[in-house]
This record gives C-alpha cells, sequence and structure tokens, in this order.
C-alpha cells in the first residue's frame, strides 16, 4: 500500500496549519517507526496496540506495522484506561502505544498485560514518537500472504462488547482496489479527512484508498465546522458520517460555492436521513453517496458513481461482494421485499472474532457469509435498504415491530428533529414500544397530534406507548445512536 510511493516528493498529507508531508518524508518516519518496533522484537504477526491522537506520527505507526507484518490494533482514544486494559489484555498486544499523559495510568495496565508501554511524542525523552528519529529511515517491507493478519479492529461497541474482529491482507487490500476503482480515486484527488483513524471508516476505507492510488489527505485531527468550510476549496473528496453532513448544513457559510469543485461525498456509519440528503442536494447540488460496512467486513455495498444514488438506501452490493437478505429461523434467502438478516460474502469478511470462537461459528457460516446482525431488504430496483439491528427489532405481543418504520413517521412530525423507538420490558407483552423525540431547538412539541398520527398511520400493535423528550440521542463517536442507552432509561416504563 504505502511501499510503492517510495522516493516520491509529492504530498500526502496536509496538515491545518499549512504543513505539507510527502510520500517521501511520511515513508521515512514509517521506516523509522518500522525499525524501532521490530528492533524492541515484534515479528510478523504480533500485535501492536495503539490509543494515540489522530496525527501524521499516529498514522506512521499503523504505515510501519503494515511494513514490518505486525498486527496493528487501533483503539477509541475515548476509552478509559480500565476499557483500553480489556483490549490490551485480550489481545495479547506485544506493544502498546499511547498518550504521554496517559503513560502514568496504563504503566500498571501494560505491565500486567505483559505489554512493552511507549509513548508517542515528538519530544520527550524515551518516547517513541522521539526515539524513531535516531533510527535508520529505510526499511524493507516484510511480505505477507494475503491470508496474514493486517488488523485487529474492535467492533464499536453499540449492541455490546466490543468484540475483535479479525482482519487479512486480503481483507483490507480487495477492498480499497475495489472502492477506488468504483468511487474513481486517482492520484490527483485530495480527500479531506476528519474521522478517527480507530475505525474502520477513517483507517481503511479513508486512508487505504487514498495510499494506494497515491492521492493526498487534508488531516484534520476532528471534524470542526469552521476547519471544514475553511479547507473544503482544497479537497476534492470526503468522507463523513451523517452527523457531518448535517453540522455543515446548520452552517450558512456552506454554500454550493464552497462545494463547487468537489467531486465526490461520501457517507456511512450510520443512516444517512432523506431530509439530509435533499437539504444537501439543494444547497450544494451534489447527491451525497450512502454505503454501508462494518468493521468485520470493511465495506459491503455502495450507491452507483454514475447514476441514481437513491435516499434511504445503501446501494448494490461491491463487485467481488455478495449481499443477501435471509430468513433468521432457518437462512433461507427471501424474495425481494421482504425483511430479513443481511449476509455478506466476498474478500472482504473478516477472519473472525478474536477468541471467540462460539460467536464466530454463529456468524460466519461454513459456506463464508457473514451474518451482519443487520436487517434490511432489496426495494423493486435491487437497492439495498438497511431496515436496522437485529437487536433493535422489537417484539411485542408476537408481532416483529421494525423500529425504523415508527422512527420515519415521528421525524416528519412537525418540530421533531429526529427520534429513536426502543422496546423494554413489558409484563403482558413482552416487550412495548417507547418513542424518544428530540424536538427541533425553540420548538415545544405537539404530543397530541403526534400520538394522533401515530394512532392514523401505524397498526396498534407499533403505536409507541410512551413518549420521552431528550435534548439529543446518546451517540457514540461514530455517530450511532446507542440504543441500549436508551432501553435503559427506560427499563420500567412498563414495569
Ligand atoms: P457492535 O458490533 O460492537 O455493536 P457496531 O456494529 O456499531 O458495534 P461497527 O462495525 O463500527 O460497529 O458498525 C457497523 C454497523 O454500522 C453496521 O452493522 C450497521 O448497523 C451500521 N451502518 C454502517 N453503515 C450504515 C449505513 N450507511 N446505514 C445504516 N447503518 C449503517
Ligand atoms: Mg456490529
Amino acid at each position: 500500500l504505502f511501499g510503492q510511493h517510495a522516493g516520491r516528493q509529492d504530498p500526502f498529507l496536509h496538515l491545518a496549519d499549512g504543513t505539507l508531508i510527502s510520500y517521501d518524508a511520511f515513508l521515512r518516519r514509517t521506516a523509522q517507526f518500522a525499525n524501532l518496533i521490530t528492533g524492541a522484537g515484534l515479528a510478523p504477526g504480533d500485535r501492536l496496540a495503539a490509543q494515540v491522537a489522530k496525527s501524521p506520527d499516529a498514522l506512521a505507526v499503523y504505515a510501519a506495522c503494515a511494513q514490518a507484518g505486525v498486527v496493528f490494533l487501533p483503539l477509541n482514544t475515548a476509552y478509559t484506561p480500565g476499557e483500553a486494559s480489556y483490549f490490551v489484555e485480550n489481545s495479547g498486544a506485544r506493544m502498546f502505544v499511547c498518550e504521554p499523559h496517559k503513560a502514568g495510568a496504563l504503566t500498571p495496565i501494560a505491565h500486567a498485560a505483559g505489554a512493552q508501554l511507549e509513548t508517542l511524542d515528538t519530544v520527550g525523552n524515551g518516547s517513541l514518537g522521539e526515539s524513531a528519529r535516531h533510527q535508520p529511515d529505510s526499511f524493507a517491507t516484510v511480505d505477507r500472504a494475503p491470508s496474514d493478519l493486517a488488523a485487529f479492529l474492535y467492533t464499536s461497541g453499540t449492541t455490546g462488547r466490543s468484540k475483535g474482529a479479525m482482519l487479512t491482507q486480503e481483507n483490507l487490500l480487495s477492498n480499497a482496489q475495489t472502492l477506488a476503482d468504483l468511487w474513481r480515486f486517482t492520484g490527483k484527488d485530495v480527500l479531506l479527512h476528519a474521522l478517527p483513524i480507530f475505525h474502520t471508516h477513517g483507517l481503511f476505507v479513508a486512508t487505504n484508498i487514498v495510499a494506494l492510488v497515491g492521492g493526498a489527505m487534508l488531516f484534520v485531527p476532528k471534524f470542526d465546522t469552521d476547519v471544514m468550510i475553511e479547507l473544503m476549496p482544497r479537497a476534492t473528496t470526503m468522507m463523513g458520517v451523517p452527523t457531518f453532513y448535517t453540522r455543515l448544513l446548520d452552517d450558512t457559510r456552506f454554500t454550493g460555492e464552497l462545494t463547487a469543485h468537489m467531486r465526490l461525498f461520501v457517507s456511512g456509519s450510520a443512516p444517512l436521513l432523506a431530509e439530509t440528503h435533499e437539504r444537501f442536494e439543494d444547497r450544494t447540488g451534489h447527491r451525497i453517496l450512502e454505503r454501508y460496512g462494518m468493521t468485520e467486513t470493511n465495506m459491503n455495498t455502495s450507491n452507483p458513481y454514475d447514476g441514481d444514488r437513491r435516499a434511504g438506501t445503501v446501494g448494490f452490493a461491491l463487485p467481488g461482494v455478495e449481499v443477501k437478505v435471509t430468513n433468521p429461523d432457518n437462512g433461507a434467502t427471501l424474495p425481494q421485499g421482504e425483511i430479513g438478516q443481511i449476509e455478506v460474502r466476498g474478500p472482504n469478511v473478516f477472519k473472525g472474532y478474536w477468541q471467540m470462537p462460539e460467536k464466530t461459528a454463529a456468524e460466519l457460516r461454513e459456506d463464508g457469509f457473514f451474518i451482519t446482525g443487520d436487517l434490511g431488504q432489496f426495494d423493486p430496483d435491487g437497492y439495498l435498504q438497511i431496515v436496522g439491528r437485529n437487536k433493535d427489532l422489537i417484539i411485542s405481543g408476537g408481532y416483529n415491530i421494525y423500529p425504523k418504520e415508527i422512527e420515519l413517521l415521528l421525524d416528519d412530525q412537525p418540530g421533531v428533529l429526529e427520534s429513536a423507538v426502543v422496546g423494554v420490558a413489558h409484563p403482558d407483552f413482552g416487550e412495548g414500544v417507547v418513542a424518544v423525540l428530540v424536538p427541533e431547538p425553540g420548538q415545544t412539541l405537539d404530543l397530541e397530534a403526534i400520538k394522533a398520527a401515530c394512532g392514523t398511520e401505524l397498526a396498534r400493535y407499533k403505536q409507541p406507548k410512551v413518549f420521552a423528550l431528550r435534548d439529543d440521542l446518546p451517540r457514540n463517536t461514530m455517530g450511532k445512536v446507542q440504543k441500549n442507552i436508551l432501553r435503559e432509561e427506560h427499563a420500567d416504563a412498563f414495569a
């Protein structure tokens, strides 16, 4: 991925302060880290965990692992030391790279887990960043087989404890190649990159595609509307989660003029509301391209580059990837228009969950199909629609209720900014329906009118029995609504 660009002087990273880092400079830094990591005794297949803020050096550590055949394990920077310790121990990491200010708290943890602790900063004696400076700046890339592990990526933990997904070289490379072709990435592209790099979206989709084609990234530590608006004129493409798009639209400085030279906006990781789609197109003339993927499989589907990018859908299976909708009871493929579990097979599908053989066996079928845990259906033209997660399905009085159907209705009601519908224990029906509503700023909701709309639009068993208000929905760093938190908040709603 990276090695092919050795010696190139054109920019790989543009930083917000105007600094340019060429491929050559980035790869020399990468080589220094690779020498340091292998010098510390890490061999191909060993794990290196990193919980570090987004920076060129953090990315160079990832690239160094790729060069050295070391399995890279990025951790969410929001994890507490206690949470991080689980991942370091669980993964059997041999080295744990952290931010300097956390070293004190993490030392005993790394010690207990048998991992060598290193800090990543450019100054300060003994830090990895400083030590790397004294290393040779060339490194011979270690040859790895396609089936060798490249990364351990822990899932976002939206539905429970994060699981370590084992991803191979082939998983990452095939997906990067497919997406680069499909989305027409070239060495001329400049990607506005404001995503975290501990997640499949920012690390693999965005970074790997750009590195593959030899393009550049405007590398921003985190999403900030001011910075995005300032930098957009220098970009050609952007990848984001839906909240990036709504936050840009909330700013009147974000106009069609600002995006006139952009060629592509991609959204994923969480559902993009049809309303956001339309507002974005009205404002800028661009139609956001929505795609669907997950930690375990990288990307599965994409709306077309040419042709109709359909709101409320995630498009078609990627070339080389198979996607089907099946009956959860017997695994049989369902006809178009019926909701079932989404299954995926292809070179993008992971090797299994680390140290979870039973879970792996239950979700990764022998025929290679992975049961994603998402529910969906194909529309009449073959576009895949995500209906929600299996775990969020509500079963009330024996009926299946898909929260999304109710949420779409609630979102349409006057004054409602967004909504989330969850099922919680009900003494008679098993589960009862609770609707959580977020009013638009400064609006008071007419709950009676909303209940009346549910009464006329929804079958009785689907109608929420409890309505609750919230200033916003609980979301994780990738913008995913954490329904388990809402379920806990309303656990006693029908008690
Ligand atoms: P966990 O598996 O630990 O509960 P998670 O599933 O949120 O967490 P990720 O692998 O980061 O962890 O997210 C993948 C999930 O994100 C998918 O299974 C799907 O539910 C959701 N998702 C991704 N892209 C889209 C999209 N375009 N529309 C709707 N949902 C999406
Ligand atoms: Mg998941």
